[in-house]
C-alpha cells in the first residue's frame, strides 16, 4: 500500500517521491533504506519487521503508518554510490516473488538512470547559461568599454540601449535616455535634418557612413563619423539599426592645420621662386654692366686714367667679381630647396677625377695636388654630390700653410650601413671651438683680404648631405690640416631594386 523513491544523506530519509504516506521524511536511523543501501547489489526484503530484531522496535513499525513488510532496491549511480532506495512497504506481512525482486530492482534502476541524465542535463544546462553570461559579459564590455558611441534605435526611432560613451556624451543617465526617442533626445530640427534621411535609408537595409558636426551639451560642436548598421533579425526583418559615431574632432582640426601649412608653404615657395627670379635677373644685370664696364675700362681705355683712379678702378673690379661669386653662391644655396633629389648608383672615383680636373687652374697655380686610391660606388645625386665634393677639395686647397704645396687625399669607407668620404687636407687646420660654426651661412674664420670666399660653401655643402639624409663633420687641429668627413646612408637592398641600380 505504500511506495516510495527514498534519497538518503547524512541525517535523514527524503521522499522524492511517494504514494500511500503524507511523511515527507524521517530522520535516517530509523529509516529501513538506511539499511538496503548498505548492500547496493542486493534487494532489501523484511517479510515481517515485528520479527526482525533490527525493525521491531522502530518507531515507523510501532506507529503509523504500522510498517509491516518492506522491499527496497537500492538506487546507484554510475560511480557505484547507492543514493537511497525504490521501497514498496505494507502494513502487513508480505513475500515477494523471484519476478516481482527482479521488476523491483529494474524500476530502482531506472530511476538511477533517469537521475544521472537528470544531473547530465543539468550541468549542460549550466554550463550553457554560465557560458551565455560570459559571452554577454564579454559582449557588455566591447560596447561599453568602447570610446566609439553605440546605441541602438529600434524602427519607432526609439532608443533601445545605448553605451557609457553615449551617454557620457549627453550628459544623461543610460536609464533616461533608453526608451526615449530621438527627437525627445536630438530635437525635431536636428533629428529631422541630420539623422532621419540617413536613418530611413538603414532600415531600408542600406549601411550608411557619414561625417557630420553635432552639438552635445557641454563638448559643443564636435566633428562625428556616423555609421548606421542595419539590424536583422534571424528570419530577415529589420529590427532597428546600430548607431555607431566616432570622434574624429581633432583630426579634422589637424587636418584643417595641415591644409593652412600647406596653403601657407606653397605660398611661401611662390616667394621664395619670386625672389630668386629678382636675384638671378634683376640683381645679376646691373653687376654684369659693373663687370663689363670695368673690363672695358681696365682693357685700352686704362692708360687715360689717372693713378689713384686706376686704383679705384681697381676696387670696383674686385667689387664686382665678389659680388658675381656671391650671387652665384647664394642663387646655388637657394636653388638646392628646389632641386629634387636624383639619387643613383655612382662611380665615386670617376667624381672625384672630374672635381680634380675642374680645379686644375688651382693646382697648377699652387702646385698642389689630389690624392686618392680606390673608391667604392656611392649613391646619390650626381651634381649635388658633384657640388660638395668640389666645395670640400677647394676649399682643402684654399686654405693650404704658407710655403706647402697643398695636398689634399680622398678617401672613402664603408661603415655600418653609412658610405664615409673622408677629404683630408695639408692646410692650416682651425681651433676644435670653430668646427662647428664654419657650417653656417657667411661664417668665415679669416679676412677676405687673406683667403678669398663668401662663407656659403660649406653651408651649401651641409644641406647637400641633409638632402641625402647624411651628415659632414670635421675634425681639425690649428697647422696640422683637416679632414672633413661626408657620410651618406647605403641603401637597402630593396631600394636598390626599386631604383634599378645596383651598389656596390
Ligand atoms: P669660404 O670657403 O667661402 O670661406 P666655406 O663655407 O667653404 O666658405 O668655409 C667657411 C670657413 O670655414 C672658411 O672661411 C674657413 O675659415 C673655414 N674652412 C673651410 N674649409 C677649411 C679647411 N679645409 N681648412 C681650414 N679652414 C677651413
Amino acid at each position: 500500500s505504500i511506495a516510495l523513491i527514498s534519497l538518503v544523506d547524512a541525517d535523514r530519509q527524503w521522499f522524492k517521491s511517494r504514494l500511500g504516506v503524507d511523511l515527507a521524511e524521517t530522520p535516517r536511523d530509523v529509516a529501513f533504506c538506511a539499511h538496503a543501501i548498505l548492500e547496493p547489489g542486493a534487494v532489501m526484503v523484511v517479510e515481517d519487521a515485528r520479527q526482525d530484531a533490527r525493525f521491531s522496535d522502530n518507531p515507523l513499525v510501532r506507529n503509523a503508518p504500522h510498517a509491516q513488510f518492506y522491499a527496497g532496491a537500492p538506487i546507484v549511480t554510475n560511480d557505484g554510490f547507492a543514493l537511497g532506495t525504490v521501497c514498496v512497504i505494507d502494513r502487513q506481512p508480505r513475500q515477494l516473488s523471484p519476478d516481482q525482486r527482479k521488476s523491483l530492482k529494474a524500476l530502482a534502476d531506472l530511476v538511477g538512470t533517469l537521475m544521472e541524465h537528470e544531473k547530465l542535463s543539468q550541468e549542460a544546462a549550466e554550463r550553457n547559461s554560465a557560458q551565455a553570461r560570459e559571452q554577454a559579459d564579454i559582449v557588455s564590455a566591447m560596447v561599453n568599454n568602447a570610446l566609439d558611441l553605440k546605441s541602438f534605435v529600434d524602427t519607432q526611432y526609439t532608443y533601445r540601449a545605448v553605451n557609457k560613451a553615449y551617454s557620457d556624451y549627453w550628459q544623461r543617465d543610460r536609464k533616461d535616455i533608453e526608451g526615449k526617442t530621438l527627437t525627445e533626445l536630438l530635437g525635431k530640427a536636428s533629428f529631422e535634418t541630420l539623422v532621419k534621411p540617413y536613418m530611413d535609408r538603414a532600415f531600408a537595409g542600406e549601411t550608411v557612413h557619414f561625417e557630420t558636426p553635432f552639438t552635445f551639451p557641454g563638448k559643443g560642436e564636435r566633428h562625428m563619423e556616423v555609421s548606421y548598421l542595419p539590424a536583422l533579425s534571424r528570419q530577415g526583418h529589420i529590427l532597428g539599426v546600430v548607431v555607431r559615431a566616432h570622434d574624429i574632432q581633432q583630426r579634422v582640426e589637424r587636418e584643417k592645420k595641415l591644409r593652412e601649412t600647406v596653403a601657407m608653404l606653397e605660398h611661401k615657395t611662390l616667394e621664395q621662386e619670386r625672389f630668386i627670379h629678382i636675384v638671378s635677373h634683376d640683381l645679376r644685370e646691373p653687376i654684369n654692366t659693373i663687370n663689363n664696364f670695368v673690363s672695358l675700362l681696365s682693357g685700352d681705355n686704362e692708360p687715360g686714367l689717372s693713378s689713384s683712379g686706376k686704383r679705384f678702378l681697381g676696387f670696383v673690379a674686385a667689387g664686382g667679381e665678389r659680388m658675381k661669386t656671391l650671387l652665384d653662391d647664394l642663387l646655388e644655396f637657394l636653388r638646392l630647396e628646389r632641386h629634387a633629389v636624383d639619387k643613383r648608383s655612382i662611380d665615386l672615383a670617376h667624381l672625384v677625377a672630374e672635381v680634380r680636373d675642374d680645379l686644375s687652374a688651382s693646382l697648377a697655380s699652387t702646385g698642389g695636388r689630389v690624392e686618392f686610391g680606390h673608391l667604392p660606388m656611392a649613391y646619390g645625386d650626381p651634381s649635388l654630390l658633384r657640388i660638395a665634393l668640389q666645395n670640400l677639395v677647394s676649399n682643402g686647397l684654399k686654405f693650404r700653410t704658407e710655403g706647402i704645396a697643398p695636398v689634399v687625399m680622398i678617401s672613402a669607407s664603408i661603415e655600418a650601413d653609412q658610405l664615409k668620404i673622408a677629404i683630408r687636407d695639408n692646410g692650416i687646420g682651425m681651433a676644435d671651438d670653430q668646427t662647428d660654426r664654419i657650417f653656417e651661412m657667411f661664417q668665415r674664420l679669416h679676412t677676405r683680404a687673406a683667403y678669398a670666399g663668401t662663407g656659403l660653401g660649406l653651408s651649401i655643402t651641409r644641406r647637400i648631405a641633409e638632402l641625402h639624409d647624411g651628415r659632414i663633420t670635421v675634425t681639425s687641429a690649428p697647422a696640422k690640416g683637416s679632414c672633413f668627413t661626408l657620410a651618406l646612408p647605403v641603401p637597402s637592398r630593396n631600394t636598390e631594386e626599386k631604383d634599378g641600380h645596383e651598389f656596390l
